[in-house]
């Protein structure tokens, strides 16, 4: 257990005295501007980026650190764009694609509920031919196995196609709206983060041509808070974006937060999820992705410039489980959960199975020196029997 996390004080001093306003700042709970931003990414006074990071995660969440048990659910590799940082999509005759049918999804509500699962986290590629009744038949048919699962599905892009083939792309934001209503009503509970991307006109061109643009992905977003629906946020960095440009992205997803708190929405994002690029055998896989530090530094980051949104989640898969310890020290104060099978990316693991059981995120928190707590999707305490679970 950590006996004395950092106490912020105005004496605290950085090495590199360029940091001595920022600290100011962040001890005064005032945001920091993209030139702070800039600076804690040049500065090589890295220990007192994360220190200063770690001072916020204490004071928002003490010595806890969030874990859950879940499931991931990629429904279907095929996709219709051909992302160049993507190793996931396969075109629909491809080697190696597929598209579970609804009994392969029934099956998967099934083993979640009996290992006791409080989340299934579904997303997929952009199916160019199933219909918009398969992805309500998928949340209806959870919902009838597990009925306390709370679905995570579909990030902004998916929902966009939804819109398109369900003939209301057309009706701009009316018809995103109606399409998440059509999805609540089947069983969605809230939309993870994914599809952002970075935000920016240059990276979107070169790298994502084809996908909806960041403002398209913000409207999704702040119709479905207005909806009333908890969402996250994501930012892909370390490919061809720079800092700059990644400092950008968090203070759009600072502002789009301070509209949703501000306005009368009851949903807001959740949590800030930074994805290091991971090159694998997509069409930037030339490129080395970002190292260990730049890891850090960007979750820390994250947690400093981001002062509106509670949670900021190291994501074991992609970060993996040792660097995710490593971040806990340094901003972040969630680990996302058990997983099972992950397709989109693989790091340390050869297959898409890709597991940790609850014991080993336990222990993986404890020796980082934190106090493991379980949460549900919406960042709620959970009580747990064995299998059987409620919310504290
Ligand atoms: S990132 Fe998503 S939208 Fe782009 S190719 Fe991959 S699966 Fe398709």
């Amino acid at each position: 257990m950590r006996t004395s996390a950092l106490q912020l004080t105005e004496n605290f001093a950085p090495s590199d005295k360029a940091l001595v306003p920022i600290v100011e700042k962040v001890v005064h709970d005032e945001s920091l501007t993209a030139e702070d931003g800039l600076l804690l990414y040049e500065t090589t006074d890295l220990w007192s980026v994360c220190s200063l990071a770690d001072s916020v995660r204490t004071k928002l969440h003490g010595n806890n650190a969030f874990y859950n048990i879940n499931r991931h659910v990629n429904y279907s590799n095929v996709c219709a764009l051909s992302c160049k940082f993507c190793d996931f999509y396969r075109k629909k005759d491809q080697e190696g694609a597929y598209a579970h049918s609804l009994e392969d999804i029934s099956n998967e509500a099934t083993q979640a509920r009996l290992a006791g699962a409080t989340e299934m986290h579904i997303v997929g590629g952009l199916h160019p031919w199933l219909p918009f009744s398969y992805y309500t038949q998928m949340l209806s048919t959870i919902k009838e196995i597990a009925p306390d699962i709370h679905i995570k599905a579909f990030t902004a892009v998916e929902i966009v196609h939804l819109a398109r083939i369900s003939k209301r792309g057309r009706d701009g934001i009316a018809g995103i709206a109606s399409v998440i209503n059509d999805l609540v009503d089947a069983g969605l509970g809230s939309l993870p983060g994914g599809g952002a991307e970075v935000f920016d006109e240059r990276i979107h061109d070169e790298a994502y041509r084809g996908k909806i643009k960041g403002e398209q992905w913000l409207d999704v977003h702040r119709v479905a808070h207005e909806l009333g629906l908890n969402t996250n946020a994501t930012m892909l960095y370390g490919h061809i974006e720079t800092r700059e440009d990644r400092i950008k992205h968090m203070l759009t997803i600072r502002e789009e937060q301070d509209r949703s708190i501000t306005s009368s929405s009851s949903g807001t994002f959740q949590a800030f999820i930074p994805l290091p690029f991971i090159p694998g055998v997509s069409e930037l896989s030339h490129l080395p992705g970002p190292s260990g530090i730049e890891n850090l530094r960007t979750i820390a980051i994250s947690r400093l410039m981001l002062d509106n949104v509670p949670h900021i989640k190291a994501f074991w898969i992609m970060q993996t489980l040792h660097m995710a310890q490593h971040m806990l020290q340094c901003g972040a104060d969630d680990i996302d959960g058990t997983v099972m099978w992950y397709d989109i990316t693989k790091v340390e693991s050869n297959t898409t199975h890709q597991e940790s059981s609850a014991e080993d995120l336990c222990r993986a928190i404890r020796d980082a020196g934190f106090v493991p707590v379980e949460r549900d999707t919406l960042y709620r305490e959970i009580e747990r029997d064995g299998k059987s679970w409620s919310v504290r």
